[in-house]
């Protein structure tokens, strides 16, 4: 199969270090507050990854870490009185929910920042022996400019990097300007550990070098994350890894393309902030899955009423469609030949939007029966995580004599509809509806699915 690597910038053939394994490591949150919806399309996006790669026969050990240290943790701990640990443990339940939620599977492993300590302190130690990182008043900072990969993932030249948001923001002196803090000194307010260096806590990138490597040893399969974490958040990582050890970090580089919200960047500061709980107060998640799975992994995905609403009644027909296969019987077989135009979309840099389509070829084929149209949605949907095999509207509330009786007022409204006989077809909506059952018209007939 074929990947898209970020540092090399184009498909590359996929090949694991350990034949029919993938560990994967994916930035994770850092749990001062609820997760956005940006942060929903990445977690998304990597789950469908997660299942493709599951789905073709690997066996993934995935590994995302939470980021329960850091400035913003700080900062808002001390808003709201209380310990940055209380502040993760309450954010990590949300966040642990929220991927309930959403249908995300569960990493192997949630490596903690404050559980690592110790090991980051090994590697700062490392990097300081190693020539790569000095020690100043406020902490031990990594010369940027000793590292001569520096800049191979994201293109950024040095001087370029000095413009770098982040480093920008960096409150503290450094010899180099795009220099960046592996070790920062302790600050009155501020939760600390011991060190070589005095009293202090890490800095924020030093931690994925740190807990990737431990748990998926070095070089990995894939380190996946947000677009907007490639500068400079991968790069140092990329810098820290391979200065301290000599040795290659991660073997592909996987990006999420950026959510927009109408075509613009989601922000606090422009009113269009949208975090999980909010989005899932509106939506069901199952239609973000889908909405998720209809634009690629890389491209940008813009968060719009109008195409999530699209989804909303494809996802809303789809299972629709389910219900009804399952009422008419049981489940059949896998169509193969549809399910090898399915794994080819997936092998080709896992192309979401063509598999979605393969399965739309599946509902309307002419050919198939429904059982083996259903066995094939299923199938399919071990990739897409939308829960068609769990959801509600099964055979337990739709007997075969419902499913028949459904029908048939289902025709007999088509048909007054046809004659503009639009009392009755109202007439048979209002009885649907009693009977729990939702109609949707489409250009190729109504659709039902159950409420
Ligand atoms: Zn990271």
């Amino acid at each position: 199969m074929e990947i898209y690597d970020s540092l090399k910038r184009s498909k590359v053939q996929f090949e694991p270090i350990k034949e029919g394994h993938v560990g994967m490591y994916v930035c994770g949150p850092t749990v001062y507050g609820p997760s956005h919806l940006g942060h929903a399309s990445t977690y998304i996006a990597f789950d469908i990854i997660r299942r493709a790669f599951e789905y073709l026969g690997y066996k993934v050990k995935l590994v995302v870490n939470i980021t329960d240290v850091h400035d913003d943790m700080i900062k808002q701990a001390n808003k709201e009185g209380i310990t940055i640990f209380e502040l993760a443990d309450k954010n990590i339940k949300q966040y642990m929910e929220d991927l309930a939620e959403l249908n995300i599977l569960p990493a192997d492993v949630f490596p903690r920042v404050t559980e690592h300590i110790k090991e980051i302190i090994q590697m700062v130690e490392k990097l300081v022996e190693n020539g790569y990182a000095y020690e100043t008043d406020d902490g031990v900072y990594f010369n940027v400019a000793k590292f001569e990969g520096y800049g191979k993932l994201s293109g950024i030249k040095l001087e370029e990097g000095e413009t770098g948001k982040r480093v920008e923001t960096d409150k503290y002196d450094k010899e180099g300007v795009a220099d960046f803090a592996l070790w920062k000194k302790a600050k009155p307010g501020e939760p600390t550990w011991p060190s070589p260096w005095g009293e202090g806590r890490p800095g924020w990138h030093i931690e994925c070098s740190v807990m990737s490597s431990k748990y998926l040893g070095m070089p990995f399969d894939i380190h996946g994350g947000a677009l907007d974490l490639r500068f400079p958040h991968h790069e140092n990582e990329i810098a820290q890894s391979e200065a301290a050890t000599g040795k290659e970090f991660v073997k592909y580089w996987m990006h999420a393309g950026i959510l927009k919200v109408d075509g613009q960047k989601m922000s606090k500061s422009l009113g269009n902030f949208i975090n999980i709980p909010e989005i899932l107060e509106k939506y069901d998640p199952m239609v973000l899955r889908y909405w998720r799975a209809t634009v690629h992994y890389r491209s940008e995905i813009n968060y719009q009423e109008s195409t999530i609403e699209a989804a909303k009644a494809a996802l809303g027909k789809l299972r629709g469609y389910v219900a009804g296969w399952r009422a008419a019987g049981g489940v059949g077989k896998v169509d193969s030949k549809f399910r090898s135009e399915f794994v080819k979309a997936l092998e080709d840099d896992f192309g979401l939007p063509e598999a979605v389509a393969v399965l739309w070829k599946v509902v309307k084929s002419g050919k198939m029966s429904d059982a083996d149209k259903l066995a094939t949605v299923l199938d399919f949907d071990r990739v897409l995580g939308l829960g068609l095999a769990e959801f509600k509207g099964d055979e337990k509330q739709v007997t075969k004599d419902t499913k028949l009786k459904i029908d048939k007022l289902v025709k007999e409204r088509d048909l007054a509809r046809k004659d503009k006989d639009w009392n009755r077809a109202d007439e048979i909506r209002g009885e649907l509806d009693k009977m729990g059952v939702i109609i949707e018209d489409t250009d190729d007939g109504s659709v039902w699915s159950l409420k």
